[in-house]
């Protein structure tokens, strides 16, 4: 079911890890950021979208995780859009013949084994690096790409609606996954970055603040309480 959270922006929450999916109303169809996971959420989103003035126009996926990656026939062939580190990361994966088959025996660990449609996964063209905005027929989306959680992950800021699009580096229900903790980059740093814009932006439907681990001393482990439950 699709909850508007800003005026054209709607999203519609996966029960897996509560991740959202972001539609975002244009002139003529809507952009469709991170579409989802399960194939009956897929599913549920293409009939709500299954409506006059929202076809789906183009898509976005905010990082190379395979959640982000998902698509369903029923979305239709629209332009699939990511950073160009973000798509040359996919095509990375997707260029090894068992990539896919891993990606299903690990959610044999999981809750939703065997309802994740994997076929369209990760169809996406890479936007030219330093591509300023999202190429399409609505509001202005502007991509912030930086170095946290995930190669080429771009935070999406809609700012005339007030919303930024933080695609996993928020959440309720995990402890922040800031990336390659062994690689060089300060990890740490490149996270709070990342998550620190201005006070008037919102994840969705709560202030970044409130999702944001406490400031902790330099070099600390940022912490995160989960809500009861998880
Ligand atoms: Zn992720």
């Amino acid at each position: 079911m699709l909850r508007q959270v800003a005026e054209g922006v709607l999203i519609h929450q996966s029960e897996f890890v509560q991740s959202n999916a972001v539609v975002v109303q244009g002139r003529a169809g809507v952009l469709l950021i991170d579409p989802g996971v399960t194939g009956s959420e897929l599913d549920c989103l293409a009939n709500d979208l299954h409506e006059p003035g929202r076809p789906v126009a183009a898509g976005f996926s905010t990082h190379p995780h395979w959640d982000h990656l998902l698509w369903h026939a029923r979305l239709g062939e629209v332009p699939r859009y990511g950073t160009a580190r973000c798509a040359a990361n996919v095509r990375g994966q997707l260029s090894d013949a068992g990539a896919k088959a891993r990606i299903a025996a690990h959610l044999l660990e999981t809750e939703i084994a065997g309802q994740v449609p994997l076929d369209l996964l990760g169809l996406i063209t890479g936007l030219p690096a330093e591509t300023a905005r999202i190429p399409w027929d609505g509001p202005h989306v502007r991509i912030i790409e930086h170095q946290a959680h995930a190669p080429g992950h771009a935070a999406l800021l809609i700012e005339e609606r007030g919303v930024l699009v933080a695609g996993d580096m928020l959440s309720d229900v995990l402890i922040p996954m800031l990336g390659d903790v062994n690689g060089t980059d300060d990890v740490i740093e490149d996270y709070l970055a990342a998550t620190g814009p201005p006070a008037s932006d919102r994840c969705a439907t709560q202030p970044v603040r409130a999702r944001r681990p406490p400031d902790r001393p330099p070099g600390a482990v940022p912490a995160a309480a989960p809500i009861p439950g998880w």
